[in-house]
């Protein structure tokens, strides 16, 4: 892997912030864009930008032709069976929404469970208690293990024939773990509930195979994986997709409208209502190919090569307590550190061009099971090297220094 080549198709990474070289460790919040990315969102609006579908002349065939062929990477990027089962969002939160909100109202009733984990994002937790409160439904909550890890004994006595949905994330945005979803999926599916599982923080880090995980929904934001903001995937078993109900209304998702009756467009269009975001959905194609051009295998061996650096050099550090050492995880470092505030860290951190995120994560149920406000978090992708670690480890030392 040729890093610093890489690192070239990444403008934003050559500047000084505060004076120093920009080190950025906050792609587990966004990752950066590379030129192919960049150059496709210029390419669409100088060249072709016209409304999809509906049009006859060249241009609109042209963006048409440009925004379905994302559709298509993207069936190979999960390997779905169809581009049919693939629907553009605005990214895992909407995603999320629409299967809470289609999937959850139309087939919950009081009595039902649905199960998430205690590593869930707000966005994987807040649309499930908003249909429990529609439909009578109760959530529960599989529990963590003090390193991370989901407490899986605890997770088959929660299964029971009231589960009718299980959502959890594929890795954790917060600890970095990365969950047995393959396991979780079957032991869901033996009772008889469907799986949904959050991919944003897998994307851009590991193979995904919606086939072989077998599950019922998956979720991607492009933003997250090279790609821009405003966009991402869900994507879902097509005799599920068939017979849920509308999540929005309007434009592409009807076939025919009177006033006494409007029938729905075949799928995958019957979910995408409206003028959808063409221009961020035509570049998230290039930052797929992105991914699969420089192989996910190879990837995901730079980034663990990066954590484990990581992970040995902060845990050595006076007063550092490492928050998610689970053994399997994306490139996700969490911790504390005794006597010092997460966000004064972070903003001292930034002071020397250092950008790491500090909070709660969106996981403040999370953050209440270890008893904590916040971490500090570094999250790496593909273009991080170990030379930026050393600069990290360095701040973080002066930091210690500095404050005991
Ligand atoms: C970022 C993130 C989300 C929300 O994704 P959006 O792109 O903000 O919609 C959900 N779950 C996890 C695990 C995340 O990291």
């Amino acid at each position: 892997m040729d890093v610093e080549a890489i690192r070239k198709e990444f403008p934003i990474l050559h500047q000084q912030v505060n004076g120093r070289d920009l080190v950025y460790f906050d792609n587990a919040a966004t990752s950066q864009k590379p030129l192919v990315v960049i150059n496709a969102l210029m390419d669409y609006y100088t060249g072709y930008n016209a409304n999809i579908h509906r049009g006859i002349h060249t241009l609109a065939e042209k963006a048409t032709k440009a925004y379905e062929d994302t559709r298509h990477t993207a069936r190979a990027f999960i390997n779905a069976r169809s581009e049919q089962e693939i629907i553009f969002t605005r990214g895992v939160t909407e995603s999320l929404n629409l299967v809470a909100s289609s999937y959850g109202r139309a087939f919950l009733k009081a009595g039902d469970e649905i199960v998430i984990s205690g590593l869930e994002h707000h966005s994987n937790i807040v649309p499930w208690q908003i249909v429990c409160e529609a439909t009578g439904a109760t959530l529960r909550v599989i529990p963590i293990l003090e390193n991370g890890e989901l407490d899986m004994e605890a997770y088959k006595k929660l299964l029971s024939p009231r589960t009718k949905v299980v959502s959890v994330n594929h890795a954790s945005n917060s600890l970095g773990t990365i969950n047995p979803v393959k396991e979780i999926i079957a032991l869901a599916h033996a009772a008889g509930a469907v799986a949904v599982i959050d991919g944003a923080q897998t994307g851009a880090h590991v193979a995904i195979d919606v086939q072989d995980l077998d599950c019922d929904f998956y979720c991607l934001s492009s933003h997250k994986m090279y790609g821009p903001t405003g966009t991402g995937l869900l994507y879902g078993k097509r005799e599920l997709l068939e017979k849920m109900p509308p999540y929005q209304a309007g434009g592409e998702m009807i076939k025919d409208v009177t006033f006494p009756k409007t029938t729905y467009n075949d799928l995958p269009y019957k979910f995408e209502a409206g003028t959808p975001n063409i221009a961020d959905v035509v570049a998230y194609k290039y930052a797929m190919d992105f991914i699969l051009g420089l192989g996910r295998e190879n990837i995901a061996a730079h980034e663990h090569a990066l954590l484990t650096y990581a992970t040995e050099r902060v845990s050595a550090l006076k007063g550092v307590r490492l928050i998610g050492t689970a053994a399997q995880k994306v490139g996700v470092v969490s911790f504390g550190v005794e006597g010092i505030h997460h966000f004064d860290i972070g903003q001292m951190l930034d002071s020397r061009g250092i950008a790491v995120r500090t909070g709660h994560h969106c996981t403040q149920p999370l953050m209440d099971c270890f008893k904590i406000e916040g971490t500090v978090r570094a999250s790496f992708a593909v273009y991080n090297t170990k030379k930026e670690i050393d600069q990290l480890v360095e701040g973080l030392e002066r930091i210690i220094n500095f404050m005991k």
